[in-house]
């Protein structure tokens, strides 16, 4: 069965979508840590991150940083945070997390809401600082 991911990227499940190409694609999180908090997903369907071929795999962090720099101009931070956990959705991602200490990568902490215009505002945002790179 395809993961929510593969779905999501095929179009038949909504996502706030920021940016995608032929091999990748990128969206916010639906359950933010941080504002601006963006995961970035191989289109073919691998559970692990591991078992991902090593071009297809630099590719993604090659996605992932150029994704992680718009989201910086976008959201005012200290760094961008990469993180990969994968124990929750069975198809690989790297989570992009703008983050001013340490506690604001922690997984644990309450995720924020935010009201589905203002997702749209923040992936609008994103993605336009995206096409400028
Ligand atoms: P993990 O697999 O532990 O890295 O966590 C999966 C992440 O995917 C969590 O941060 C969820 O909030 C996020 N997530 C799950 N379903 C969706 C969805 N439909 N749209 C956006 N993010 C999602």
């Amino acid at each position: 069965m395809a993961s929510i991911f593969t779905k999501i990227i095929k179009g038949e499940i909504p996502s706030y979508k920021i940016a995608e190409n032929e091999n990748y694609y990128a969206f916010l999180d639906i359950n933010p840590l941080a504002k601006g908090h963006t995961l970035v997903i191989p289109k073919n369907e691998t559970d692990y991150i591991f078992n991902i071929e090593d071009e297809e795999y630099k590719g993604l962090f090659a996605f992932a940083k150029k994704v992680g720099i718009a989201v910086e101009k976008v959201i005012p931070c200290k760094r961008i945070g990469i993180t990969v956990i994968g124990l929750e959705v069975p198809h690989a991602h790297i989570h992009i997390i703008p983050i001013n200490s340490i506690y604001d990568m922690d997984f644990k902490q309450p995720k924020l809401k935010f009201s589905n215009e203002e997702f749209i505002r923040i992936a609008s945002d994103i993605k336009s600082e995206y096409e400028k790179l």
